[in-house]
């Protein structure tokens, strides 16, 4: 398992959002949660990147355990790309500048090396004659391909990814998508937390249904979304589609 979350508890105050909460994630497996707004799909992201501390249970990456309280987050952020649904990017640099920062400042890396991986990355999703262009020169879709970009630049091994097209006008949302089934063509393995079930249906290899912060059912996208077996489920279907 590239993933394994067992048994996760997360309470803010009296209220328990990830409610223990089991999910495995395979090597080059694509997952989609879904759920609705509040269900913890942010939340069990932010837990699994170290952004957020569980109250209970163990997260496990490649088989370390990366809830150990001794365990680094810094190195394990490294291993593990996030980006959210607005894309964050830093409006007084450049493209190549937001790819290259972390990489350079965060881990140390020699700086050429993260420039070269960055143009690359930026070649392959056809964005390379943006780099040096700042922020808001780029489309909001171009936006978030170079935020996705800055998360892969590490090399991770697990990328998780929040909504990343909410905010973005529909005609925009496309080429983010299509950039994402080329890297589950590339054998990326991803978790993507997203509303949009046409999507959820062609490119996840499962899709799990979050519902008061756990796991009410998984399983292959043709059978969660097309015939679930839980009445909350198809509720939640039959509300947003
Ligand atoms: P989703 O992404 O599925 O919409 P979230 O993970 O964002 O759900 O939120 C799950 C629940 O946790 C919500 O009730 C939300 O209000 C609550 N929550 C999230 N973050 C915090 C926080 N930092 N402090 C208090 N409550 C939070
Ligand atoms: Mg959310």
């Amino acid at each position: 398992m590239v993933l394994s979350c067992r048994n996760i508890r997360k309470v803010f105050g009296d209220h328990v959002v990830l409610d223990d909460l089991s999910l495995d994630v395979g090597e080059h497996e694509v997952v989609a949660l879904i759920g609705a707004s509040g269900s913890g799909k942010s939340t069990l992201l932010r837990c699994v990147n170290l952004l957020a501390e569980i109250d209970d249970g163990t997260i496990h990456l490649d088989g370390d355990e990366i809830t150990d309280p001794r365990v680094n987050p810094d190195l394990v952020r490294q291993r593990i790309g996030l980006v959210f649904q607005s894309y964050n990017l830093f409006p007084h640099m450049t493209v190549l500048d937001n790819i290259t920062l972390a990489p350079t400042r965060v881990h140390k890396r020699a700086a050429a090396e993260a420039r070269e991986t960055a143009m690359a990355w930026l070649g392959r999703v056809g964005l390379a004659d943006k780099a040096k262009a700042y922020p808001d020169r780029l489309s909001g879709g171009q936006q978030q391909r170079v935020a996705i970009v800055r998360a892969l630049v590490n090399n991770p091994r697990l990328l998780l990814l929040d909504e990343v097209t909410s905010a973005l006008d529909p005609e925009l949302v496309g080429e983010v998508l299509s950039m994402i089934r080329d890297l589950k063509g590339e054998g990326m393995t991803m978790v993507l937390a997203t509303h949009e079930m046409g999507f959820a249906k062609q490119v996840a290899d499962r899709v799990a249904f979050l519902d008061a912060g756990r796991v009410l059912e998984q399983g292959p996208p043709e059978q969660v979304l097309g015939d679930p077996t839980e009445a909350r489920t198809r509720q939640f279907l039959a509300r947003i589609i």
